[in-house]
């Protein structure tokens, strides 16, 4: 079980993050940006770089291959769905991906959009931590949450239009 601190303060004990999310337990800052019968997209807020996007499966499990079939279409049609309203509403050109399977969360994937001051951290997967760490210290200023938030909602609403 892991305790989290809730934004109004509240203390709850999950077994997984990834599910407390994907089941409405816990509502992201920001709300659900979008979700299909097997997918759950939400931005951590946290790191506030916009246009940053979780996505999870609803299923707890950890490994790509263990996706079933409708899992498999679903994923790459929500990713697709997303990355493309990334580049048209937002005009990110270029988006990271990551996923890791031994991870205390479960399936989720980050789609990092790449900003021209991220290029001072590297050009490859070493900056990906790096980049999360500088947007959460240095870039949350109420004018960045702001952008973020902006764009957030900019997302939804074309994804769910
Ligand atoms: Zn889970």
């Amino acid at each position: 079980m892991r305790t989290l601190t809730l934004s109004n303060g509240k203390t709850i004990e999950v077994e997984c993050l990834s599910c407390a999310l994907t089941s409405g337990v816990i509502e992201p800052d920001g709300g659900v940006v979008y979700e299909t019968e097997h997918f759950h997209a939400h931005q951590d807020v946290a790191y506030p770089i916009r246009g940053l996007i979780i996505l999870a499966s609803k299923r707890h499990i950890k490994s790509f291959d263990e996706l079933t079939e409708a899992e498999q279409l679903d994923y790459i049609r929500v990713l697709t769905k997303i990355r493309r309203a990334q580049r048209q509403i937002l005009d990110i050109e270029y988006v990271y991906y990551f996923y890791n399977e031994d991870t205390t969360h479960h399936f989720h994937t980050w789609m990092v959009p790449r900003y021209d001051w991220m290029y001072d951290f590297g050009r490859s997967v070493e900056s990906v931590r790096p980049v999360l760490l500088h947007a959460r210290r240095e870039r949350n200023g109420e004018e960045d949450m702001e952008k973020v938030m902006k764009a957030l909602h900019a997302l939804k609403k074309a994804l769910n239009a």
